[in-house]
C-alpha cells in the first residue's frame, strides 16, 4: 500500500512539479489537495485520480484529521504560512513535509518542531537537493577522504525573479529574498558535504536602491562559512543575475564541480585529480532520477519504517540559526534596513 500524500497550497511548484513526480514514486500517492481554490482544486484532482471529497479549502483544513487515507501532509505554501499549517497537520495526527525555508525565523521553526513532537508525528524539510544524486555522490566523494581534506567549496544560486513571484518581495510572507530563497541551497549543501556546523559565519547584503521590489528584501548576498575542520564555504546568491547554480569543491588532492548542482535536472559533474604526470578530468555520469520523486519516496519510507528523515525539522531549524547569525547584527547602511 502506497502512502498518501496530500498537498497543501496549489501553486508552481505543487501542480509543475511535485504531482507530476508521483509518475516516478514508488511508495506514495497523491490522495488529498487543500486550495484556496476550489475550482482550480477540483479540475487538479481529476488529472491525479484524487478523489473530489477529499479536496479541502484553507479553513476547512482540519477536516482532514477524519480522512484515513491522508498519511502525510506537504505543506508548499509561501514561506510565511508554512508554521501554521505545519503545526494545524499536526494536531490532525498527520506526519509533516514542509517546503524549504522551513519557516520565517528559527522561533517559528522551533515551534513546528515542537508541534509535531507533541504530536508524535515525523516531520520533514525538503531539501531536495539532499536527495539528488549527484549531491549525494559530491558528498560521499568528499567525505570518504580518498582526494584529502576539502579546502574550499564554492556555491553559487542566482535566478533572475519574473512577474510570478509577487509574494518572494514580501518580507512577512517569504521571511527574505535570495537568502532563504535560494542561497539556503549553498548553506545547507556546504553543510552536508563538511558533516560540519560552521564556527564563522560572515555576510555582505546588496540592494538596488531604486528597485522598489527590495526595499523589504534582499536581492543580492554574498556569504562565507569557515567550519572546524578548516574548510571555507564562499556562497553566493542573487535574484538579480542571471541563472547559474553551480557547486565547487577544492580539496588537496584534486577538485570537483558540478554545473546545475542546484537546479531541478542538467546536473553535469567533473572530478580532476592527478594521474600520474599529466592532470586526469574525469566526467562522472549517472542515471537520471528525478530528485522530487527521490524525496517524496524517501518521506514514505520513514513513514512506513518509522523513522527519522535524512533532513528533519532540526535541520531547517540549523539554517535559520545561521541565517540569523550571518545577517543578523544590523551593519552601517543598507544591511541594517533589512532587520527593522
Ligand atoms: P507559488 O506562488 O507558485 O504558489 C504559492 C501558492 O500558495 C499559490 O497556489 C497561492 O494561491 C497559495 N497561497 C495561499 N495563500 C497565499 C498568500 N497569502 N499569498 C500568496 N499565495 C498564497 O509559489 P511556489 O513557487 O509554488 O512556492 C511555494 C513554496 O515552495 C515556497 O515555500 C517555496 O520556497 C517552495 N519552493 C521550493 C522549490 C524547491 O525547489 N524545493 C521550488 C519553488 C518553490
Amino acid at each position: 500500500e502506497r502512502v498518501g500524500f496530500a498537498f497543501v497550497g496549489l501553486g508552481r511548484l505543487t501542480l509543475e512539479e511535485l504531482l507530476p513526480a508521483f509518475a516516478e514514486c514508488k511508495t506514495a500517492r497523491p490522495v488529498a489537495l487543500v486550495s484556496g481554490s476550489p475550482e482550480k482544486a477540483k479540475v487538479v484532482a481529476a488529472q491525479h485520480g484524487i478523489k473530489e471529497s477529499s479536496v479541502y479549502s484553507y479553513d476547512d483544513f482540519d477536516r482532514i484529521a477524519d480522512n484515513p487515507e491522508v498519511q502525510v501532509v506537504y505543506v508548499v505554501l509561501p514561506n510565511g504560512l508554512h508554521r501554521d499549517f505545519v503545526i494545524r497537520a499536526a494536531k490532525a495526527g498527520k506526519h509533516v513535509m514542509c517546503e524549504k525555508p522551513m519557516a520565517n525565523s528559527s522561533q517559528e521553526a522551533r515551534d513546528m518542531i515542537a508541534a509535531c513532537k507533541q504530536a508524535g508525528v515525523r516531520l520533514m524539510v525538503a531539501y531536495r537537493c539532499q536527495y539528488e544524486p549527484y549531491n549525494r555522490e559530491v558528498i560521499q566523494r568528499v567525505r570518504s577522504g580518498d582526494m584529502g581534506a576539502a579546502r574550499i567549496i564554492e556555491a553559487t544560486n542566482t535566478q533572475v525573479m519574473g512577474p510570478g513571484d509577487q509574494w518572494r518581495f514580501r518580507k512577512a510572507l517569504a521571511g527574505g529574498g535570495a537568502l532563504p530563497d535560494i542561497g539556503l541551497y549553498c548553506l545547507n549543501t556546504a553543510r552536508a558535504i563538511t558533516g560540519e556546523e560552521p564556527v564563522e559565519v560572515f555576510a555582505r547584503i546588496f540592494n538596488p536602491q531604486a528597485d522598489d521590489r527590495y526595499r523589504e528584501v534582499e536581492e543580492t548576498i554574498a556569504f562565507m562559512l569557515r567550519f572546524p575542520s578548516g574548510t571555507m564555504a564562499n556562497c553566493s546568491s542573487s535574484y538579480g543575475a542571471h541563472e547559474s547554480k553551480d557547486l565547487r569543491v577544492r580539496l588537496e588532492k584534486g577538485r570537483i564541480d558540478l554545473e546545475n548542482a542546484f537546479a531541478y535536472e542538467g546536473q553535469q559533474m567533473r572530478v580532476a585529480q592527478r594521474g600520474g604526470k599529466a592532470e586526469v578530468i574525469d566526467t562522472v555520469r549517472m542515471p537520471q532520477q528525478n530528485q522530487f520523486s527521490l524525496e517524496i519516496d524517501h518521506m514514505a519510507a520513514c513513514v512506513k519504517e518509522n523513522r527519522v528523515p535524512r533532513t528533519p525539522g532540526e535541520e531547517g531549524l540549523q539554517d535559520h540559526h545561521l541565517m540569523r547569525r550571518s545577517t543578523g547584527q544590523p551593519k552601517p547602511g543598507r544591511l541594517s534596513r533589512l532587520h527593522r
